[in-house]
């Protein structure tokens, strides 16, 4: 079922958020031709998903609506309808702000927070494992990459460096001695 949107959902402050961005007050030239949702590969999977009604929705102010859109994370920011926009709508580059908005106000899928904490724990979204470990020996690199992998102490900066901007917070880790 569809829900009208009521005139009390647009906040004019989120608005003004959005458009702190360089070149995201371009939202308001779009005049709904539809180039950006038409050809975006993301509808070829999720046939519901239109970055047109999104940036739409964020010009109007509507916060709540925006934020809590799981399609807020569809985009694989190939950058398609950003290039074929007439009026030269920074769509991908606001579409990065709203996620930013968004992961402030502790809004982020489950999994992202899976891939979080797997940084505050090894240093890395995905962590190295044993097949990784073997394709690098055959290719004659170093088993392990330089990074904290290799430098296993440097994992405390890394966590003082997400604590610092209070990530960790934001994505509920409070376990750091579990790496
Ligand atoms: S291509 Fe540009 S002008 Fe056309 S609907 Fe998309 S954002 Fe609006
Ligand atoms: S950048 Fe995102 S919204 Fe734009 S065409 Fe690519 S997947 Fe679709």
């Amino acid at each position: 079922m569809k829900h009208p949107i009521k005139t009390s959902e647009s906040d004019p402050a989120f608005l003004e958020e959005i458009t702190e961005e360089a070149g995201a007050e371009k939202i308001l030239m779009c005049f709904n031709c539809k180039g950006c949702s038409t050809g975006c590969p993301v509808t070829d999977v999720v046939p519901q998903y239109n970055i047109k009604k999104l940036l739409r929705m964020s010009a109007m102010g509507l916060r709540d609506r925006v934020l809590n859109s799981e399609h807020l994370w569809y985009c694989t920011t190939c950058f398609r309808c950003q290039e074929r926009c007439p009026e030269g709508v920074k769509t991908v580059d606001t579409m990065l702000k709203l996620r930013s908005i968004a992961v402030k106000n502790g809004v982020m899928l489950p999994a992202h927070k899976k891939i979080a904490e797997y940084v505050m724990r090894t240093g890395h979204g995905v962590p190295i494992d044993e097949q990784n470990r073997k394709k690098r020996k055959e290719l004659e690199l170093d088993e392990l990459p330089g990074t904290v992998h290799s430098c296993p102490e440097a994992i405390e900066e890394v966590r003082q460096l997400i604590k610092a901007c209070g990530f960790d917070r934001l994505i509920g880790f409070d376990q750091p001695s579990r790496a």
